[in-house]
């Protein structure tokens, strides 16, 4: 048997992109008056907002922040429900226990791997408060269908964009669509700046109380005090966070955003690259492209037809790993966590998720590899399946 690795040196399953220019402009805030929240972080929310198409942008510390202080926004408390995907980072459903409420977890469909609205509609009571849909990989989900259940029962919609920005759902940006979206700019996500997150919002009233979460619960707004002992006054009116973005990560946020478009393009002509070569290996299932959106993959996922194979999952996943391919597993459903099954969650609750964690591997794509590093991922697919053909 061949040992030699299809590669000498790892490739990782993600990366960020920094070039010179955001370097640079790293290093002007440096050397400015500004080091924490400021003018930059301001410029940087106006130009995220205008990107996705939303008034409103409230940028945050990181993404389970920001995902904390949209439920707080939507008034989500002690007793209250939401309903979320088990297929997804624990985040999705932390920020709720954050807030006193239960996740519900409601199965995925087993094309899209995104939440299927028709399990979300069986799960619906008179405790369903909120709905957090995550577009998986960046895959779109059936927004129509969540919003209509959402108009129907009052619920709050607080999308998990945090793979999906770039992303289209029937020519409207994702963030320009429901009451909040929450996006991530970690550095294995579209764009970064460090660690950051942001809301978009349309409502002016969940912008306000965003912004004022993020910091401490306190405003010198004139409008809002209940009093005024002079200029130097300010209200803490809740319990909120210290949860602000600095200068220093939103000049590297808006510099990186000027590339969005590029990024993205980039991504989706490496994952025509993997569709081509492994929609002829009848072992593994390609993703699944929705018609009428547009995916801004952030992730791409091949499922093992296991019953086609001699080896398992753990057996593939370790051949592509001595080939020197950073392979990953995109996720473990939130509710097989140790903690989630401590506070209660049930082994069994959404099979459709439980299942397809058995079979997937997350294969290597962001923007700065190249042509030939999908090359080598291709080939160590083919040549680790071959390996174990049945
Ligand atoms: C990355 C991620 C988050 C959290 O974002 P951070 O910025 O890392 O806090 C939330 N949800 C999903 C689906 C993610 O991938």
């Amino acid at each position: 048997m061949d040992t030699k690795p299809i590669r000498d040196n790892y490739l990782p399953y993600g990366s960020q992109w920094i070039e010179e220019d955001d370097i640079q402009a790293v290093v002007d805030v440096l050397k400015s008056n500004y080091l924490t929240t400021g003018p930059t972080v301001k410029k940087f929310e106006e130009e995220f907002a205008e990107y996705v198409g939303a008034q409103y942008a409230v940028s945050f510390s990181n993404g389970t922040a920001a995902l904390h202080g949209a439920c707080f926004a939507a008034g989500i408390g002690q007793g209250d429900e939401v309903i979320t995907t088990p297929m997804t980072f624990a985040a999705s459903a932390n920020c709720v226990l954050y807030q006193g409420g239960e996740p519900v977890f409601a199965d995925i469909d087993d094309k899209t791997y995104n939440i299927d609205p028709k399990k979300v509609e069986e799960l619906i009571n008179e405790k369903t408060k909120a709905i957090i849909p995550v577009h998986f990989t960046g895959q779109p989900v059936a927004l129509d269908e969540i919003h209509a259940l959402a108009k129907e029962h009052n619920l709050v919609v607080i999308e998990d964009a945090a793979h999906a920005l770039g992303a289209t759902y029937k020519e409207n940006k994702i963030g320009s669509i429901s009451d909040m979206t929450m996006f991530s700019l970690h550095p294995v996500k579209h764009i970064t700046s460090g660690e950051g997150g942001i809301i978009t919002t349309n409502d002016k009233n969940y912008y306000e109380k965003l912004v004022q979460f993020r910091s401490h619960g306190i405003t010198r707004d004139n409008d809002k005090l209940i009093e005024n002992h002079g200029p130097w006054y300010y209200e803490m009116q809740f319990l909120g966070f210290n949860y602000r973005l600095t200068d220093i990560q939103a000049v590297l946020g808006s510099s990186q955003l000027q590339k969005i478009d590029r990024f993205v393009e980039l991504r989706r002509k490496y994952i025509d690259m993997y569709n081509i070569a492994f929609n002829e290996i009848s072992q593994i299932t390609v993703p699944y492209q929705a018609e009428g959106c547009n995916s801004s993959w952030h992730l791409y996922i091949i499922r093992l037809n296991l019953e086609q194979l001699t080896g398992t999952r753990k057996e593939i996943f370790k051949g592509l790993q001595l080939q020197n391919i950073g392979v990953n597993v995109h996720y473990i459903p939130v509710h097989q966590l140790p903690y989630y099954q401590q506070i209660g969650y049930k082994r069994g609750i959404c099979p459709n998720a439980e299942k397809l964690y058995e079979e997937i591997i997350t294969l290597p794509l962001f923007p700065k590899m190249t042509e030939d590093d999908v090359n080598d991922v291709i080939a160590a697919v083919k040549k680790v399946i071959n390996q174990y053909r049945k």
